[in-house]
């Protein structure tokens, strides 16, 4: 027997509590059964998005709701600005590209955040374009984008601020009404610590008016059917019935400590993990590292190790630990350790604790403990436990 831990960008674990709900009988979402824990689990949303907004829950995963927000909200002939400061930002351009709809690509090299000076820029370039669509967390480098200046100048400039969210929402400070985000997104396989299967997004009354002369062709996501019945806790298709249940139970636990306690903890176990990284000598993909995500850190694979993919085959098949590499120009360069969702001191320290065994089989020389005592100090000097 072997003890297995996810400590992935998602899939993240899901807490036993929670995992218990998946077991229990399927109810019928037509009653009152199924409207009283979506009352609760849509009431719970709100507190989460930081809005008033009605936050609708798709079955589909984040990328549904990606589509979900350009679909509603573009227009044939329409010109959008995307912040492409990895994978999933390249994804907005994809999406565009498949409804005919021109992306302006802003496109960073990995590791880079990308300034509000640079969107500014392409904004002064494209004054007709429908909006901004950025990552606020982008999982495939784990550098995080300033969403605040970024949604001032798409107010200034009545363009619309798409944000996705989905390893940023519950992780780190996003204020959905103050900020005055137009559209937020996330999705449920990330911090909501239940399985892959809902996504969920909110726009704000500007992004409704535009969504109400919106052109592009729509059908299962069309996000006004979803808000005329989702208010009355319904659905319009049927809903992912026992991930919402499981979901209630996620978000009371979430929330329970309240979003500011998550941000800390998620902004500690980060600075812990980037921290144990360097003491093993490691290099950091976000070139500042006041650029980083606290969802998850991307580290370099050193240059003592000549095939980079070994780091996580090594770590998931002979010691159990999961996390994931680089994708794409990425492979073989980088490897990612997530921080984030049902995750605590002790997934650091063990991850470290691999790290550095792992490490030290493919040839780099790494002090047994260190990576685990440089964690450890973080996690005490910032009161994790405290
Ligand atoms: C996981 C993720 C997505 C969505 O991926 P799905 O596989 O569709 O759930 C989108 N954006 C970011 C930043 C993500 O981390």
């Amino acid at each position: 027997m072997k003890k297995t831990y996810l400590l992935t960008p998602g899939p993240t674990p899901i807490p036993e509590s929670v995992q218990a709900e998946f077991a229990k009988p399927i109810i019928h979402h037509r009653t009152p059964e199924f409207e009283k824990v979506f009352s609760s689990v849509r009431a719970q949303l709100k507190t989460l998005f930081q809005t008033k907004q009605e936050v609708l829950t798709l079955a589909a995963t984040g990328t549904g709701a990606m589509d979900a927000a350009f679909v509603n909200l573009c227009s044939p002939g329409d010109t959008v600005i995307t912040l492409n400061a990895g994978k999933f930002g390249e994804r907005w351009g994809k999406i565009a590209g498949a409804y005919g709809v021109k992306a302006v690509e802003i496109k960073v090299e990995a590791g880079e955040s990308i300034t509000a000076a640079q969107v500014d820029d392409a904004i002064q370039k494209n004054p007709g374009a429908r909006g901004v669509f950025l990552q606020a967390s982008e999982t495939s480098t784990g550098i995080r984008l300033p969403v605040k200046a970024i949604v001032d100048l798409c107010k200034k400039h009545n363009m619309l601020s798409v944000v996705d969210a989905i390893t940023a929402c519950g992780v780190f400070e996003l204020r959905m009404d103050a900020w005055g985000i137009d559209v937020l997104i996330t999705g449920s396989q990330k911090a909501l610590m239940i399985p892959p299967g809902l996504a969920f997004i909110a726009l704000s009354d500007h992004a409704w008016k535009v969504a109400a002369s919106a052109k592009l062709p729509k059908y299962y996501f069309d996000l006004h059917k979803e808000l005329k019945v989702q208010v009355k806790n319904q659905t319009a298709w049927t809903p992912a019935i026992s991930l919402i249940q499981g979901l209630g139970h996620a978000l009371t636990i979430l929330l329970e400590d309240g979003l500011e306690s998550s941000f800390k903890r998620h902004d500690i176990l980060a600075e812990a993990t980037r921290a144990g990284a360097k003491a093993l000598g490691l290099e950091l993909l976000a070139k500042k590292e006041s650029d980083s995500s606290s969802a998850v850190t991307a580290v370099r694979v050193p240059g003592t190790i000549s095939d980079g993919k070994k780091i996580p085959k090594l770590m998931r098949e002979k010691y159990g630990v999961t996390i994931t590499g680089g994708q794409d120009e990425l492979e073989g360069k980088i490897f990612r350790l997530s921080h984030f969702g049902y995750c605590g001191a002790f997934d650091i320290t063990t991850g470290m604790a691999a790290l550095e065994m792992t490490l030290r089989e493919l040839g780099h020389k790494v002090q047994p403990g260190a990576g685990v005592a440089a964690a450890i100090s973080v996690i005490e000097r910032r009161g994790l436990f405290s």
